[in-house]
């Protein structure tokens, strides 16, 4: 079971992220809809594993993924990328990124993913 924090600014995304971790045992601790406003939840909260979309208004995913790794460097982050996003994702590889899904979304890829992550 792993403390989750979902960062998207999709509802639809945020739920659908939720409602197939929670089957899968794991809690998620908080939501945010933004770059910004996922580092600010980071720090606060610590979560043992991000979910981070990376196209967000205000802060990027990109960029949130920086400063999360400035915080803390053995964070546990998982970029969601959608069709289209092969530079930014090497950008994401370069900052660290843990793991990426992809969206539309696939259960048995999420919880394999989280599940991999929350062992390390
Ligand atoms: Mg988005």
């Amino acid at each position: 079971m792993a403390r989750i924090l979902i960062v998207d600014d999709s509802r639809t995304s945020r739920k659908m992220l939720r409602t197939i971790l929670e089957e899968n045992g794991h809690e998620i601790i908080d939501e945010a809809v933004n770059g910004q406003e996922g580092v600010q939840k980071f720090q606060a909260l610590r979560p043992d594993v991000v979910t981070l979309d990376i196209t967000m208004p205000v802060v990027d995913g990109v960029e949130a993924l920086k400063m999360i790794k400035a915080l803390d460097a053995d964070s546990k982050v998982v970029m969601v990328t959608a069709a289209g996003q092969k530079n930014k994702m090497i950008d994401c590889i370069k900052a660290g990124a843990n793991e990426f899904l992809t969206k539309p979304f696939d259960k048995d890829e999420i919880v394999n993913v989280v599940a991999k992550l929350a062992t390390e």
